[in-house]
């Protein structure tokens, strides 16, 4: 599955708050995602974030400095 930073993930199963799309933070062996809805980050397995995933949103992978820089990454 080809999940690049800045990379919008939409899961199958929704957060707490409502929201099932999840940004993309920091990929690698664990990503980091933030909810889209309530902003919470968390870290999550990458093989368990895959299952997952639904689909994935990559319109917005061009803002990942914006992002990388907000995250100070
Ligand atoms: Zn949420």
């Amino acid at each position: 599955m080809d999940i690049c930073r800045g990379d919008v993930l939409v899961m199958k199963k929704n957060h707490p708050c409502g929201c099932n799309r999840m940004r993309v933070l920091r990929s690698g062996m664990d990503f980091k995602l933030r909810c889209e809805g309530c902003g919470r980050e968390f870290m999550i397995p990458r093989s368990k974030a895959e299952k997952n995933v639904k689909s994935v949103d990559t319109a917005e992978r061009e803002t990942i400095k914006v992002i990388k820089d907000d995250m100070n990454v």
